[in-house]
């Protein structure tokens, strides 16, 4: 292989390697990107204090009815023993229980909507926790193919890697810095001549330089300074 063939063929394993590196960090960003996992948790998490507390308040409501009824069914045991009798203290007595039942009532609506209300917090914490276990399986399953994935993508750079530094040496020291160079500016460093004309920058080339250049010669394009390839 001539030198401009060599420098070629460098390029071609510069432009795997690169693209090889590119699909490891994909790789690599898939693997430790769980954003919609963590997102779900926290999401549940928040669902089971919320419905927590509507818990608290609905067990609450129940004991204030419960001290209401227990309250009217003294009052009633007053009313209905035949113990009092003063007419001016049953009645009072029996405005006391009518009280009691209004707050009863509100009371009872209360309870009701919590009640409704925590019925609902848990449908939406079920739905959270399935939906949950749906992503963490995914996410399973995402590890298990991808982990292999990678282990692929790193056996084929480092077997790159080895075939690019064996290549390397053998080109001509001064030639290799002058692809580097041209490499890190124009990130491609040769280019093939079609029809007379450089394919980096399309500008004609002189017949006399890709002349020279199919013979293997290093010769840079006049306008773009990459390097000229023809097969
Ligand atoms: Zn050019």
């Amino acid at each position: 292989m001539n030198l401009a063939g060599q420098l070629y063929k460098l390029q071609q394993l510069d432009l795997e390697l690169q693209k090889k590196q590119q699909e490891l960090t994909d790789v690599e960003n898939q693997l430790s990107d769980n954003k919609p996992l963590v997102a779900a948790e926290a999401r549940l998490a928040s669902q089971k204090e919320q419905l927590a507390d509507a818990r608290k308040k609905q067990k609450s409501s129940e004991w204030e009815l419960e001290d209401l009824q227990e309250k009217i069914r003294q009052i009633d045991g007053k009313l209905y023993s035949g113990k009092t009798k003063d007419p001016k203290e049953l009645v009072n007595l029996e405005k006391e229980v009518k009280g009691l039942k209004n707050q009863t009532t509100t009371k009872e609506d209360i309870l009701l909507g919590s009640m409704s209300l925590v019925e609902e917090m848990e449908a939406t914490a079920r739905t959270t926790a399935g939906e949950l276990e749906r992503l963490k399986e995914e996410w399973e399953q995402l590890q298990e193919t991808l982990r292999p994935r990678k282990s692929e993508i790193e056996i084929a750079l480092s077997e790159l890697k080895g075939e690019r530094s064996r290549l390397a040496d053998q080109i001509d020291s001064e030639a290799f810095n002058i692809y580097e160079r041209i490499r890190l500016a124009r990130g491609q460093a040769v280019v093939k001549v079609e029809r007379g004309r450089c394919l980096g920058c399309h500008i004609t080339v002189p017949t006399s330089q890709w002349q020279k250049a199919k013979a293997g010669d290093l010769i840079q394009c006049n306008n773009c300074s990459r390097i000229l390839y023809l097969e």
